[in-house]
């Protein structure tokens, strides 16, 4: 990189967050002129403060208004302002930061995403909700103040590296483990527990995204990112279980070339790619040994035990709000079976049954596209307010 970049980390203590910290350091330690502008978190005072204490940013965070004064007191004396409370998330995003990593979870990231988004800033999106829920209003707000959106997630980053498209790509084919279940049967499915849930063979993640990955459910809220990150019809998207995760995905072209990227499962790979773009830099991630591993395997979803996938599909075909719509369901279900209210196959059958109302006139009126944040929340206030009512007749 040849002229100093200006980073801020929105989520920094997350595992997105962390890996982006352990990147922006290393390349602090080569001597690469980055300036860390802010840090923002959701409640960890500890971790933001080692980390402010490492890359010393201008600005740091924190989304829990409560751990405010704990914040500007363990800080006092580094020489960088502290905020807390929503707005203060919003705010180290609004400052004049080149490249904003987007890394809070769940609807929470969206206000700051889209500010940064506003200001023209280059955003890396690990911020699955933002695309999923307001992927319309987001990629229009991108046009208008001449931002650009890059993919973090590894199966969005490997499609971005390989894409010569659109007009030539035939077919895009994500990858996916398969989760901790692939093997699993209907019946011992039926017995997960949260903490069997939580434990991910390949990659180390928060709880809810981890969930989601035994459920396949993030594959489905990727599928609907791809549509929208690289303009792509949901029917010319599909995916395939690669339990070993070193493809992290496939574009099939008009000629019969299937290009893909290959690495060890790390994301520092995908965001150093996102943060040197459109060159690359060096990160010290463990190398790909393909003569050591000897065998990539394959085959294909099995959409009777993780049924999110076919609603993901049906959501993205259905576009519109259907996958904000989507997206509130499975959180709530998801929130309910990590406090153990829920079973493991309840989370598909609880965003079933929504899915199927937002066809109906309880949530119709809402399955339109948000065309603003106020719109989208009042989507996402109904559909959990339903979604509750749906959990308290399943239980
Ligand atoms: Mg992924």
């Amino acid at each position: 990189m040849s002229a100093a970049r200006r980073v801020t980390i929105l989520g920094a203590t997350g595992s997105v967050g962390l890996s982006t910290a352990a990147v922006v350091e290393e390349a602090l330690a080569r001597g690469e002129p980055i300036e860390v502008e802010a840090l923002a978190a959701g409640r960890d005072v500890d971790k933001l403060v080692a980390l402010a204490k490492r890359l010393r940013p201008r600005f740091a965070a924190i989304h829990d208004e409560t751990q405010g004064p704990a914040l500007r007191e363990a800080l006092a004396g580094v020489g960088c302002a502290v905020g807390a409370g929503p707005e203060a998330v919003v705010e180290a995003a609004e400052r004049p930061a080149d490249w904003v990593m987007a890394a809070i979870v769940g609807a929470a990231g969206l206000a700051p995403t889209l500010a940064a988004t506003n200001r023209g800033a280059t955003v890396a999106l690990a911020n699955k909700e933002s695309l999923v829920c307001a992927g319309d209003l987001l990629t229009r707000a991108a046009l208008k103040a001449g931002a650009t959106l890059l993919p973090v997630d590894s199966e969005h980053s490997a499609i971005f590296q390989v894409w010569e498209g659109p007009e030539w790509v035939e077919k895009v084919t994500l990858t996916a483990s398969g989760g901790p279940f692939r093997k699993a049967s209907l019946a011992e499915m039926a017995r997960v527990t949260p903490a069997q849930a939580v434990a991910h063979p390949t990659w180390p993640m928060g709880a809810k995204i981890s969930v989601d990955c035994a459920t396949m459910m993030n594959k489905g809220l990727e599928l609907i990112e791809a549509m929208h990150l690289f303009s792509i019809e949901a029917d010319r998207l599909d995916v395939l279980i690669h339990p070993q995760s070193i493809i992290h995905s496939l574009v099939h072209y008009v000629d019969g070339s299937v290009l893909a990227q290959l690495g060890v499962p790390d994301m520092r790979t995908p965001i150093a790619y996102a943060l040197a773009w459109p060159d690359r830099m060096a990160v010290s991630t463990p190398r790909l040994d393909l003569a050591k591993l000897q065998t990539l395997s394959f085959e294909a979803p099995d959409e009777d035990r993780f049924p999110n996938l076919r609603l993901a599909w049906q959501a993205a075909k259905a576009g519109g709000g259907h996958t904000a719509i989507l997206n509130a369901a499975n959180e709530v279900a998801v929130a309910a079976f990590l406090r153990g209210e829920t079973g493991f196959l309840e989370i598909g059958e609880i965003n079933a049954r929504v899915m199927d109302a937002a066809e109906g006139p309880s949530l119709a009126a809402i399955a339109k596209s948000p065309s603003s944040l106020d719109e989208l929340r009042a989507i996402d206030e109904t559909v959990r307010h339903f979604t509750r009512d749906v959990l308290a007749r399943i239980r």
